[in-house]
């Protein structure tokens, strides 16, 4: 008699994958989210290792040398290490790991300083180029777990390969997490601002062309990587 688990098995592979992960209560999507995230945590720790343990065979190999010729006094030397490790502690708490959060505190909803543009009359021209910008997310909208977060840099917004936000509707250009959007959608002034031009002339409805190229381009998503790279652990948005 075929035992249980054998034929469950091979029941299980005969099944098409939408339906087996429907039944485990995962869609296809969040596998491969999760499959990205874990491979973006496995690499981090990867680099991590290896290049600690560079650094350590390094230290150790110039503390055997200086000890052997008798030129490192070990009472001083261990007193000194307890004192640069609680400078490097208080150093990594500031510039974290390269993850990226909102600077700012801000209950996004209890802000009430929302932007009040007139999107509607303007997606014609601008197709809604703001939901190509990248920002962080704050450690609301992380904790709450509406708003996707790119899991390769986290926590910036998530942005799909056509350079738009993964929660723009790409048909009516609206958002489809409107109530929950993140406190940067809720304050962004395109007419206004300076770090994001993208109006030429915000009442003509001329574009800033040379601007949304460089969106498109990848090149303004480019400068927010770096940021996080370099350990950024808290980024001004706006
Ligand atoms: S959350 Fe909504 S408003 Fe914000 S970038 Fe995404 S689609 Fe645009």
């Amino acid at each position: 008699m075929e035992n249980s688990f054998n034929s469950n098995s091979a029941q299980l592979k005969k099944m098409d994958p939408e339906v087996l992960n429907k039944d485990y209560g995962f869609s296809i999507d969040s596998r491969k989210e999760t499959a990205t995230g874990l491979r973006y945590c496995h690499s981090r720790i990867n680099d991590n290792t290896t290049k600690t343990l560079e650094s350590t065979a390094f230290l150790y190999a110039l503390i055997e040398i200086l000890l052997e010729k008798g030129m490192l006094p070990v009472e001083e030397l261990d007193s000194r290490k307890k004192k640069i490790a609680s400078r490097l502690v208080e150093k990594f708490s500031q510039s974290g790991t390269g993850l990226m959060y909102q600077d700012s505190d801000l209950d996004k909803y209890e802000f009430d300083e929302e932007a009040e543009v007139d999107c509607q009359s303007n997606l014609a021209a601008c197709k809604a180029v703001c939901c190509k910008l990248p920002f962080a997310l704050s450690e609301q909208d992380v904790e709450e777990g509406i708003v996707k977060w790119n899991f390769k840099r986290p926590y910036l917004i998530a942005h799909d390969e056509d350079g738009y936000c993964v929660h723009l509707d790409r048909e009516t250009f609206h958002c489809t997490i409107r109530d929950n959007r993140p406190l940067p959608c809720r304050g962004f002034d395109c007419r206004s601002s300076e770090r994001w031009p993208i109006w030429e002339n915000y009442s003509e409805k001329r574009v800033n062309v040379q601007f949304i190229e460089r969106i498109n381009n990848q090149e303004i998503g480019r400068m927010f990587f770096e940021v996080a790279d370099n350990g950024s652990a808290k980024v001004d948005n706006e």
